[in-house]
């Protein structure tokens, strides 16, 4: 079966109509795909799968890594090709955002604090492009990885706010034999920065067991912060034990909770979670 791809809503909703019966799927991604991406396309497990490849401007602020984010739809195509053939929709930016375009959705709940602390033009850039894919295609479920936790639970948020037809499925995060987070953004690391990079899913996990040993969750914050900076990342704009349903801050790990981090190596930003 040939991989089809579509730019236009109109293509998409003409390419879905005779398979809607069967069951559609989709993954939303920006594209410069790898192998936790195809994870989820496995992950989806319905007869279609729309994989939509748009790197989305309006999350990203002016001085963050739009222009310089990769691009690469024929290798994307390619190793869409290894996992089925599913259907591609890479939409132009004007094709989301028409002329005159005058619609953001924001979502409250789980998008306050962390990545929004840092970057607080990020969500409603996520959910106005979510919400326009998901109802372009109208998909049963949508699949999201937990790479991006807090996004997972923002966009688990705005589906069962507005009421929108599709189930939302998280997915395991796909890693480097070191426990790297796969990530497009990887691509930006020097040799050097790489071997760094690594170290960033071991001290969450030593996060983790410290909380759990010494239960002291502000103390095992700061460890985590500290151990970032002295293994070589440059900054860190969090380490968090947050509520892993909620994301609210919690003091004791009576409920299941998640540890979520960001940090930054020359100009790259990392990101990385795991539950406790
Ligand atoms: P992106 O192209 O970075 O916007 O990511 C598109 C989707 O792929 C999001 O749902 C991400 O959470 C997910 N994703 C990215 N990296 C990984 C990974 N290493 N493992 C699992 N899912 C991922």
């Amino acid at each position: 079966m040939a991989l089809t791809v579509t730019h236009t809503i109109a293509e998409l909703r003409a390419a879905l109509a005779p398979k809607r019966a069967d069951g559609i799927a989709m993954v939303p991604t920006m594209g410069a795909l790898h192998d936790g991406h195809l994870s989820l396309v496995t992950a989806a497990k319905k007869p279609t799968v729309v994989v939509s490849i748009f790197v989305n401007p309006t999350q990203f602020a002016p001085h963050e890594d739009f222009d310089a984010y990769p691009r690469d739809l024929s290798n994307d195509i390619a190793k869409l090709e290894t996992v089925g053939a599913p259907l591609i929709f890479a939409p132009t930016a004007r094709e989301i955002y028409p002329h005159g375009f005058a619609t953001t959705v924001t979502v409250g709940g789980p998008s306050a604090g962390l990545e929004t602390d840092f970057r607080p033009h990020f969500f409603a850039g996520v959910a106005t492009v979510v919400a326009k894919l998901l109802l372009a295609a109208l998909p049963d479920v949508a699949v999201f990885g937990e790479k991006d936790y807090q996004q997972l639970l923002v966009v688990k948020r705005l589906a069962k706010d507005r009421g929108l037809p599709t189930e939302i499925l998280g997915a395991p995060i796909a890693r480097e034999a070191d426990g790297l987070a796969l990530s497009s953004r990887n691509a930006y690391l020097s040799a050097a920065e790489r071997a760094v990079a690594g170290n960033l899913n071991k001290v969450l996990k030593d996060v983790a067991a410290r909380a759990k040993e010494m239960g002291d969750l502000r103390d095992a914050e700061a460890y985590g912060a500290a151990e970032l900076k002295a293994v070589g990342f440059d900054s860190v704009d969090y380490v968090a034990i947050r509520d892993a349903e909620t994301l609210a801050p919690v003091s004791d790990l009576r409920c299941p909770a998640r540890v979520l981090a960001a940090a930054h190596i020359g100009r790259t930003r990392l990101i990385d979670n795991m539950a406790i």
